[in-house]
């Protein structure tokens, strides 16, 4: 259920897997995506389940509507009954015991923390959101509430290598131009991008140093949920918070 987890001074960095979950396939079995056509009852109790593992309710972990955009919404409680969800690919806070969560199936999750200040964000990026900046508006985000990057602590989760995922050559150029360090080649000599590659670059352009990187290959792994290996499949979910 939980594929990885971390504290860092009061901060908390977790990561799911696709195991231990009610979900039928294709989303079998820890599906927290609400848009992909799974049973949205199952998608709560899923929910309630990883919330439970990490000692989270699950009324206060935050979800946001991701859009492969660059925007970033401050949030400082659940969504109220009727709220519309906003459509950002990234959430800041300042509140403590405030869950910030991310959904991924090959994207990078990427989650922030500077424990000092207590601010924590989550981002989704994806190729079209690392290279729109959706991680430096987060870290702005943060900054602008206080956080100094060099405090930062950042974990990126399970997503697909720079090895299998595969791309027309033009659009690693394009990706390239933006960010050289997500220039890739698939294991099998073809262009390729490497998103988390990308990711890191920029976290470290921004003065962020105290960086993890998930070992995990979501399209390699038959524990974790990849959408390029099965189109029609889960959600896995990256989560941080303060104390
Ligand atoms: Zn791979």
């Amino acid at each position: 259920m939980i594929d990885q987890r971390e504290s860092v001074s009061g901060a908390h960095f977790a990561f799911t897997d696709r195991w231990g979950g009610v979900s039928a396939a294709p989303y079998e079995q820890l599906n927290l995506g609400g848009a992909v056509g799974d049973d949205p009852a199952a998608v709560l109790a899923n929910r309630k389940r990883a919330a439970a593992g990490l000692g989270l309710d699950a009324g206060r972990v935050v979800w946001m509507n991701q859009v492969h955009g660059a925007d970033v919404a401050e949030v400082d409680g659940p969504w109220g009954d009727g709220t519309a969800i906003p459509s950002v690919d990234a959430l800041v806070t300042a509140r403590d015991g405030l869950a910030l969560a991310v959904l991924t199936a090959d994207c990078v999750p990427v989650l922030l923390a500077d424990p000092v200040a207590g601010v924590a964000a989550a981002a989704h990026a994806g190729r079209p959101g690392m290279v729109a900046g959706v991680v430096p508006a987060a870290v702005k985000a943060m900054t602008d509430r206080g956080a100094d990057p060099s405090r930062i602590v950042a974990r990126t989760g399970p997503s697909v290598c720079g090895r299998c995922y595969e791309v027309p050559e033009r659009m690693r150029a394009e990706v390239a131009a933006v960010e050289p360090a997500a220039y890739a080649e698939t294991s099998w000599g073809t262009p390729a991008v490497d998103v988390a590659a990308g990711v890191h670059a920029q976290l470290e352009r921004l003065g962020v140093r105290d960086v993890g990187r998930s070992p995990v290959c979501t399209m390699e792994s038959p524990d974790h949920f990849s959408y390029r290996r099965d189109r029609a499949t889960g959600r896995l979910a990256g989560y941080v918070w303060l104390d």
